[in-house]
């Protein structure tokens, strides 16, 4: 019934405004079902520009590598990354108390 449903709509054309992760996991996933004509609309000029002054990680947790398995990007993406098989998010209290959780 859904993949019926795909088929009925994938020669349709699509608009996904915003590339951030969800848009361009919307628009990754619809073309790896079929899609062909898919636009996404990002207001930022480019996708390098992000707060030059300040340096960030960004962590793909276990849900997000699920999605990067199914789209079988994960071994690219561990050229270009660092591995964290486990990994603890620490919350810091007002008052001294700590708590350490395993990200999923
Ligand atoms: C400092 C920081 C660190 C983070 N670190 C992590 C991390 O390590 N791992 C993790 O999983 N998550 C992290 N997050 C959270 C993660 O960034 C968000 O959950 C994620 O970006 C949400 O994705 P999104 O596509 O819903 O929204 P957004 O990332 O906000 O994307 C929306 C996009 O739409 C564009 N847009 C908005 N309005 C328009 C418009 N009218 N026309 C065209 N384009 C438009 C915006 O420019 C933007 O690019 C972090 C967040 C912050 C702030």
């Amino acid at each position: 019934m859904v993949n019926q449903t795909i088929s009925n709509y994938s020669h349709q054309d699509v608009l996904i405004v915003g590339g951030g992760p969800a848009g361009l996991a919307t628009a990754l996933m619809l073309a790896k079902r079929g899609w062909k004509n898919i636009t996404v609309l990002e207001k930022r000029p480019t996708a390098d520009y992000y707060e030059p002054d300040k340096a960030f990680n960004y962590s793909i947790d276990g849900r997000g590598q699920k999605f990067t398995d199914f789209l079988q990007i994960t071994d690219k993406l561990s050229e270009i990354a660092v591995p964290s098989t486990e990994f603890y998010l620490t919350l810091i209290k007002a008052d001294g108390r700590c708590y350490s959780l395993l990200s999923p």
